[in-house]
């Protein structure tokens, strides 16, 4: 943080500001429904292959932007084994789920042998292909991403590590040393950012950081999530419409492995929406209109079987 500016990308992630009292009664403690589908304790499961699993509610650090900040902070929620039974019992008599994807609370808080455990009671279900680590660490704590850590880790299964960088003052030596650590490993590294006003809200802003995130970290920029209506967060939020524009520059200035998908997910539990920019500027049955890069406009003429 540098502590001379008050408008400091990484300090208004962390510190309180009072706007935070300012709640809208369209705002909800659980934004994205997650409780309804949370058929047993720290699990959610909405979509059939994959679930949540919530191994503590601690994090390294508490950001003021988090959708979950209502269910953190309570110091009887973070690791045990017999807390986990039930959820680990679901995910056993569910065949249809092929990724557990740990989440929290910041999973890589946990002692080198808790994750080991956890590893190695998902890895003796069978039906399970792929274990997701959704954690901050490498941005806040990277000194935890220890040898010990990354061996806890390695096992039979693929390791998708998702990180949340949202601004590239946050691509440190020390992130870079952590990341390098995890891909040495072999897993897969993407990251995930919210866009948040006075933060990232500029396509400068946002091209440094997923220019840098692949070409420094090797972390592929998976989702820019639209702020979520946390109670509390007006402040953060961003139009649709400016984020949208936002992603429209993008897609001419980044390579494509660079561009994340722009994604909202939707109050109410029905999942994520991904959110444009929309290329479509008109069409009249197999005949379109596409937009390109630049923003001039195209028609395109779809030859297939049916209409020869
Ligand atoms: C976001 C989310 C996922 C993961 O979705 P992906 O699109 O696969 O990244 C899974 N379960 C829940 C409940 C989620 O909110
Ligand atoms: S690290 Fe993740 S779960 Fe923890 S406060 Fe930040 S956004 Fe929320």
């Amino acid at each position: 943080i540098d502590w001379d500016d008050p408008e400091d990308p990484i300090r208004l992630q962390v510190l309180p500001r009072g706007a935070e009292l300012d709640v809208d009664s369209r705002e909800s403690t659980d934004p994205i429904g997650d409780l309804a589908h949370s058929p047993v304790p720290r699990l959610t499961h909405r979509y059939p292959d994959r679930a949540l699993l919530y191994p503590t509610y601690q994090c390294a650090v508490y950001c003021r932007h988090c959708f979950r900040k209502e269910s953190l902070n309570d110091g009887n929620r973070g690791f045990s084994a017999r807390a986990l039974e039930p959820a680990l019992a679901y995910v056993a008599a569910h065949p249809e789920l092929r990724e557990i994807i740990l989440t929290g609370g910041d999973p890589l808080l946990l002692a080198d042998r808790e994750v080991r455990w956890i590893r190695e009671r998902l890895e003796a279900i069978p039906h399970l292909r792929l274990l997701r680590v959704h954690t901050r660490i490498p941005v806040v704590l990277p000194s935890r991403v220890t040898a010990g850590l990354v061996e806890a880790l390695e096992g039979s299964r693929m390791v998708v590590v998702v990180t949340h960088f949202n601004h590239p003052r946050e691509i440190t030596a020390e992130a870079e040393e952590a990341c390098r650590r995890l891909r040495k490993a072999g897993f897969v590294l993407l990251n995930q950012s919210v866009l948040l006003r006075g933060v990232n809200d500029d396509t400068d802003t946002l091209e440094e950081l997923f220019r840098e995130l692949v070409y420094r970290l090797g972390a592929r920029p998976y989702y820019l999530h639209h702020c979520d209506l946390t109670p509390g967060l007006t402040h953060f939020r961003t139009t649709i419409d400016a984020g949208m524009a936002i992603m429209r520059e993008l897609r001419g200035r980044l390579s494509g492995v660079c561009q994340p998908t722009y994604v909202l997910d939707l109050p109410g539990g029905h999942g994520k929406v991904p959110l444009g920019p929309n290329w479509v500027e008109g069409r009249e049955a197999h005949r379109w209109l596409f937009a390109d890069w630049n923003g001039e406009t195209h028609p395109y003429e779809e030859v297939v079987p049916e209409t020869r």
